[in-house]
C-alpha cells in the first residue's frame, strides 16, 4: 500500500508499518508526480523558466506556453471533477 501526497511524500507502508518514504514533487509540465529516491541515478531535467525539476519525459524538456499550462491545468481540474463525479463525491449544480 502506498500513499501518495501530490505535494509532499509518499509512504508505502508493508502490514501497517512504513518500509519507505519519500519525498514527491510535481511536474511543473505534465503536473506528474516525481518520487526524488536519492541515489536511484534517475534523470531529471531542471526547468529553467518554471525554476522546477520537471519529470525529464521527453515531451516535459522543453517549457510550456502560458496557453498550453493554462490548458493542463484545465484538463487537470476537469479530470479531477470527472472522479469526483463517478464515485459520486461531487454533484454538479
Ligand atoms: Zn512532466
Ligand atoms: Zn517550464
Amino acid at each position: 500500500m502506498a500513499i501518495l501526497h501530490p505535494h509532499g511524500y509518499l509512504i508505502i507502508t508493508e502490514d501497517g508499518v512504513t518500509s519507505a518514504e519519500h519525498d514527491t514533487l510535481l511536474c511543473p509540465h505534465c503536473q506528474g508526480i516525481i518520487v526524488i529516491q536519492p541515489g536511484s541515478g534517475k534523470r531529471r531535467d531542471y526547468c529553467l523558466k518554471c525554476k522546477a525539476v520537471t519529470c525529464g519525459k521527453k515531451e516535459c524538456r522543453a517549457c510550456l506556453t502560458f496557453e498550453q499550462k493554462q490548458d493542463r491545468q484545465r484538463v487537470a481540474k476537469m479530470n479531477h471533477i470527472h472522479f469526483l463525479t463517478e464515485s459520486g463525491l461531487y454533484v454538479a449544480s
